[in-house]
């Protein structure tokens, strides 16, 4: 085993970090941190500092950790066969049941899944099909996507472009020429404070129109939009949103992909939070929790309505170009299906909803009262906290202040990993699906101290 000082110093001078300041990282200002196992909602570090994960690693550890019913299940498929493609009609028993099992649960007018490696390639390949599908339907003008400021969608060229967070585009000439954004369908921040929320699901309805209209119907191809915010904010969008976008983009023939990236498999209380808003999509993304990160592996969930091209396209175009050496990797299909297995076996998506609507009444209780929080909000799993300097203005602080980032560091002092979420100053929960009342209950009060320490 490497000595300590040894493995910071390899860290320091070999890896690149993500989403890291590297700068500072190389200065030692971030302090690297590295991590031995996990157990539930635990994880521990290798100087045997436990603390509980309140956010699932980047909300995908959705059953919690150390399951050994999926390292079992990826172990034996290792052994078995640890590859092969999938090109050109091959595939394994683990890839076809693990499809078999995605549709089962996906709505109803869902057809056939195409498996990736991440959330990025995924809506990669969501966004090549919406052009592929219209350039067979005879309609190759009809291509920019329409994204919202604050959604997340990945950080590759295309999918960073429709990421819609500035942090992913400063200096890498993002966005793409083909997104453009609308509103973000963000009710506590965006709305004045003496808007109701139907006025306010108007205005998203009447931004989204100009924008149509100002770009022309028959140049845009796609809407694209998680169910409820994730990266951006964690934001249930306000009621009545999704049925009033829908009638917009079926109005203007625009197909609508959702983004189920963190909501699929359960975070909301519902399998899909297609389901929970009552969306009908055209294709919906889906990764982190399909196999609660375990292994790397994604899908595009594509409807009857699109396949029927796609097929038809195929008979005037040859095979269609797209695929990666990794789609549906056997080890990552072994996973996905011993952890929708799982999730079934557990009630966990019920669980999700139980809990996080106990988890939310908890962090009201611990924090809402507080004069610096402006909104407790969330559903199912899906919970977050918003700073505010002045709750009546709702006058938000200086970003320089570095309010949530703070709350954030004081919680995790108190053992608790919570996400300061990269805009806005709001402390974000995503806790695995598994945890008890008992462990809402402590994040609930650290977080109330962590609070009380910075504010
Ligand atoms: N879409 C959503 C909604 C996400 O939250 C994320 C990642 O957090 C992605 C796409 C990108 O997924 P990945 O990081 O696996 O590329």
């Amino acid at each position: 085993m490497l000595r300590n000082d040894q493995l910071d110093e390899w860290d320091r001078e070999n890896f690149f970090h993500p989403s890291t300041h590297l700068a500072e990282f190389a200065r030692g200002n971030v302090p690297n941190r590295v991590i031995k196992t996990g157990s539930g909602c635990h994880i521990t570090d290798r100087d045997g500092v436990k603390l509980l994960d309140a956010f699932a690693g980047l909300y995908c550890v959705n059953v919690g950790y150390g399951r050994p019913e999926i390292s079992d299940a990826i172990a034996e498929q290792a052994k078995e066969l640890a590859y092969y493609h999938a090109y050109v009609g091959h595939g394994t028993e683990a890839s076809i049941t693990l499809a078999k099992m995605v549709l089962d649960r996906a709505p109803g007018n869902m057809s056939k899944v195409y498996f990736g490696l991440s959330g990025s390639d995924a809506n990669e390949t969501n966004v090549k099909l919406v052009w592929y599908y219209n350039n067979i339907l005879g309609r190759p003008e009809k291509k920019k996507i329409i994204s919202r400021w604050r959604g997340y969608h990945g950080s590759g060229l295309m999918t960073g472009s429709l990421t819609g967070l500035e942090l992913f585009h400063k200096a890498f000439d993002l966005p793409l020429a083909q997104v453009i954004h609308t509103e973000a369908p963000y009710y506590y921040r965006r709305a004045d404070v003496s808007m109701s929320e139907e006025a306010f699901v108007q205005h998203c309805v009447d931004e989204l129109e100009a924008l149509i209209e100002r770009e022309g119907a028959d140049t845009i191809g796609a809407f694209i939009g998680e169910p409820a915010l994730g990266t951006g904010g964690l934001v249930p969008p306000p009621a009545g949103y999704w049925p009033a976008i829908q009638a917009v983009l079926k109005k203007h023939d625009i197909l609508l992909i959702a983004d189920e990236v963190v909501t699929g498999f359960g975070r909301l209380g519902s399998m899909f939070g297609s389901f929970h808003y009552g969306i009908e999509p055209d294709l919906i993304t889906i990764a982190k929790g399909l196999t609660s990160a375990y292994a790397p592996l994604s899908g595009t969930i594509v409807s009857d309505k699109m396949w029927k091209v796609l097929e038809e396209g195929t008979d005037k175009l040859g095979p269609i170009g797209h695929g990666w050496t990794y789609s549906a990797h056997p080890i990552g299909a072994a996973a996905g299906v011993a952890n929708l297995e799982l999730i079934d076996k557990l009630n966990l998506v019920e669980n999700a909803g139980t809990v996080g609507a106990y988890f939310k009444n908890a962090l009201n209780e611990a924090v809402g009262a507080h004069a610096n929080v402006g909104e407790v909000r969330g559903e199912g799993l899906l919970c977050a906290v918003e700073f505010v300097q002045d709750r009546d203005k709702r006058a938000f602080f200086d970003a320089s202040e570095k309010v949530g980032a703070r709350v954030a560091s004081a919680l995790l002092e108190e053992g608790v990993i919570a996400r300061a979420m990269p805009q806005g100053d709001i402390i974000g929960f995503a806790p695995p699906f598994c945890m008890t009342q008992a462990e809402a209950d402590e994040v609930a009060g650290k977080l109330g101290k962590a609070v009380k320490s910075v504010l």
